[in-house]
């Protein structure tokens, strides 16, 4: 059975694939570009990802293109609300590539992060699954947290500090009148 998964970083990427492996699933990635800011931050994700799957033969589909503005004209105005447009958007997108590819599932290593809407993930996948005709692969990867952290660590891969989108690096560094927080580390 082949799944295609979309990867939103590499240390996410670990415990899922790992465990999607070891319940002999043919998985293939899929990385998506539009919602991660400035353009450079996306590439050093995306170079991430590139030596991580190099490291441990995995085939990756990376996102043509940077749509940063269409990523900002479905969010302005709506920002509090942002990240069901860019969940929905991710998964529709790995969805319709896994419809094309004759995928049996497709999943995300966002059902990895503890700093997610995990639910909300779950139903938008479900969702998305029923309208394309491709199973949504639910699994509660948050179990691996801890180790996905430490193989990332030991590896010394890129681990980013906020989530992805502009408004997201903002509430993680913006602290009007308070001491301005470290920049380098992820989010634990
Ligand atoms: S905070 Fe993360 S999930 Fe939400 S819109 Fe930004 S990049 Fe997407």
């Amino acid at each position: 059975m082949k799944v295609l998964l979309h990867l939103c970083c590499g240390p996410c990427s670990i415990y899922p694939i790992k465990t999607l492996r070891s319940g002999d699933l043919d998985v293939m990635g899929f990385f998506y570009r539009h919602n991660i800011h400035p353009y450079t931050e996306c590439l050093k994700r995306q170079e991430t990802v590139q030596s991580y799957a190099r490291r441990i033969d995995l085939r990756v589909i990376y996102q043509e293109g940077y749509d940063l503005e269409g990523f900002l004209q479905n969010v302005v105005y709506r920002e509090t609300d942002r990240c069901n447009y860019c969940y929905h958007e991710r998964l529709r997108t790995t969805a319709l590539l896994a419809k094309r590819g004759k995928f049996d599932y497709f999943s995300t290593t966002l059902l990895y992060s503890k700093f997610q809407k995990h639910d909300r993930i779950k139903s938008i996948g479900e969702s998305v699954g029923r309208s394309t005709g491709v199973p949504f692969l639910y699994e509660d990867f948050r179990k691996g947290w801890k180790e996905g952290v430490e193989t990332s660590k030991e590896l010394q891969l890129y681990r980013q500090s906020y989530c992805g989108c502009i408004y997201s690096e903002k509430e993680r560094f913006y602290r009007p009148g308070k001491a301005q927080p470290k920049r380098d580390g992820i989010m634990e």
